[in-house]
């Protein structure tokens, strides 16, 4: 909806809105299927007052963060939830009327957040991101929805040919489920920004808490586009314990999310399917005609997220006895769709 008073360009911009209805079992939106660090479940019941403000930018998370990723701090900024880190970054580096090019299919808040900021979103092959002359580059690794790791490589290869005006994100949401990141680019390269999240691995999705990671002076012009208080107490508390204390949770948790995610693989191929390899916590399937596979999922208390282009269904990875279950929700929609 445009009216005399909306901004140019919301037009084409849409309220997030996936399938509401709640579902017995939900592998729809990739956050843990074990839960949350034990260490992290009692910092929330420790409670902390909030009749303050929290620290403007988290300064204590982010040297927990810091510790975690190996980097110093100052090259650390937070954020509620890594949306807000994505959404941050583009409004500070980027004028309105720039592009923001990014690989098809991917994590569809991208060209939205684009647009929000007044931007121009287009997509392009990754060997051609570069080339497009956009002043935002946006990879996705592992890619949400394919699961597909984007190697290191490829990524050093795209910001090869950079020109001197532009900056590259690469989004690491599922980086714990891959045994590989790119985070060390940050390094070398003042352009490249990497943004992580607690919402995956360590559980705590319904928290907000997201991070970015990058040269300082570039962190530094994020954070001033991002703003104060983004993190509230609570979160922070959470998310240091989460990384912390909770560490060897997330990381049992995530291996043994990727041992799951092997057995679905083999059980989907034993199906005659052909799910993509993944290097996240969840399986991309092509599948003819997923809309009408997931409702029908759907009506049996299965949620999974449908795609049309190209069409298939991604699916969560849970503990074995939730992923036997979606799969005979599966093998019941694909013999009602045939
Ligand atoms: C889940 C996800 C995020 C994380 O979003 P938060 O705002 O941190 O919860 C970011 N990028 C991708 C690709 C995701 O799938």
């Amino acid at each position: 909806m445009t009216s005399s008073f909306t901004r140019r360009g919301y037009g084409l911009v849409s309220a997030y809105s996936p399938d509401q209805a709640i579902c017995r079992i939900d592998l729809s939106d990739n956050t843990n299927a074990w839960g949350m660090p034990p260490a992290a479940r009692e910092a929330l019941g420790a409670g902390s007052s909030s009749v303050r403000y929290p620290s403007p930018y988290a300064d204590d998370l982010k040297c927990a963060l810091a510790n975690y990723v190996q980097l110093p701090d100052r090259m650390i900024t937070t954020g509620c939830g890594s949306d807000d880190v994505l959404d941050s970054a583009i409004r500070a580096l980027a004028e309105p009327g720039d592009r923001l090019a990014y690989t098809e299919p991917t994590f569809m808040m991208v060209p939205t957040f684009a647009r929000v900021n007044g931007l121009i979103p287009v997509a392009a092959n990754l060997e051609d991101l570069a080339a497009t002359g956009a002043r935002v580059l946006y990879i996705c690794s592992p890619n949400n929805p394919t699961g597909e790791l984007i190697t290191r490589a490829r990524i050093e290869a795209v910001l090869r040919e950079c020109n001197p005006g532009q900056v590259l994100i690469v989004d690491e949401a599922y980086a714990e489920f891959a045994g590989a990141s790119a985070v060390d680019l940050v390094r070398d390269s003042a352009r490249v920004l990497i943004t992580r999240t607690m919402s995956k691995a360590f559980g705590l999705a319904g928290l907000r808490v997201g991070y970015g990671i990058g040269n300082a002076a570039l962190v530094g012009e994020v954070e001033k586009s991002r703003g104060p208080f983004k993190v509230t107490n609570i979160s922070e508390r959470a998310a240091i314990a989460a990384v912390t204390e909770g560490r060897p949770w997330a990381m049992e948790h995530a291996s043994i999310a990727t041992r799951m995610r092997t057995q679905l693989t083999v059980a989907l191929r034993g199906r005659g399917l052909e799910p993509l390899e993944s290097a996240a916590n969840f399986v991309f399937v092509p599948i003819p005609r997923a809309m009408s596979i997931a409702r029908g999922m759907r009506a049996r208390g299965v949620a999974v997220r449908a795609f049309e282009q190209p069409s298939g269904i991604r699916m969560t990875v849970a503990p074995w006895p939730v992923l036997a279950e979606a799969l005979d929700a599966l093998d019941a929609a694909r013999a009602e769709c045939a």
